[in-house]
C-alpha cells in the first residue's frame, strides 16, 4: 500500500524514532509499504518517520534506471565508521521541489539488521553513503535542510513558503 509522505514543516518529521525491538509480520508489512511508497514517489530512499511511523527503519535503492533494483532494508542502522568528505546535491521526498548541496562523509560503514533479523555490514561510498547518512538523519528527526548554513536555510524557507502559498507543495 502506498502511504502518504509527510512534508516539511510537519512536526512528525522532527521526532526521534525508536529502535525496532522485534521484527515481525507488521514490520514486514511496513517495509513493503515503504518500498512501494519509495518507488512510487520515486525516490532513492525512505525512512519510516516520513510516513509517520517512528521506528528506526529505512529503505534505500540507489540502482540506476537501467539496472536491476537493489533494495536495502536497514533496521536499526548505525554508522560505525566514517571518513572523507563529500559535498553533493541532495533532495528529499519530504521537502519537495528543493535541492541543495550538503556536506557529508564520503564513505561510511553501516551496520543494520535486515528483515530476517540478521546483522549486515555495508561499506558504502558515493550515492549510497549519502543515502545512508540522509536516511539515518531522518530517524533522528533531522532533515537535510538542517545542515544548511543559516543564510541558505533562510533562503530556503522564503522560497518554500512561497511554494506552499502557490500550491506547489501540499502540506
Ligand atoms: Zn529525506
Amino acid at each position: 500500500m502506498i502511504r502518504k509522505i509527510l512534508t516539511y514543516p510537519d512536526p512528525e518529521l522532527k521526532k526521534k524514532s525508536l529502535p525496532v525491538a522485534v521484527i515481525n509480520e507488521k514490520t514486514q508489512e511496513l517495509v513493503r509499504d515503504m518500498v512501494e511508497t519509495m518507488y512510487d514517489a520515486p525516490g532513492v530512499g525512505l525512512a519510516a518517520p516520513q510516513i509517520g511511523v517512528h521506528q528506526r527503519i529505512a529503505v534505500i535503492d540507489v540502482s540506476g534506471r537501467d539496472e536491476k533494483p537493489e533494495i536495502i532494508v536497514a533496521i536499526n542502522p548505525a554508522i560505525v565508521h566514517s571518513e572523507g568528505e563529500s559535498y553533493d546535491e541532495e533532495g528529499c521526498l519530504s521537502v519537495p521541489n528543493y535541492a541543495a548541496n550538503v556536506r557529508r562523509h564520503a564513505k561510511v560503514v553501516v551496520k543494520a539488521l535486515n528483515l530476517e533479523g540478521e546483522e549486515v555490514t555495508y561499506n558504502a561510498e558515493g550515492l549510497l553513503a549519502i543515502a545512508f547518512q540522509h536516511e539515518i538523519d531522518h530517524l533522528d528527526g533531522i532533515l537535510f535542510i538542517d545542515h544548511l548554513s543559516n543564510l541558505k536555510r533562510e533562503m530556503f524557507q522564503k522560497k518554500y513558503r512561497r511554494m506552499l502559498q502557490e500550491g506547489q507543495v501540499t502540506a
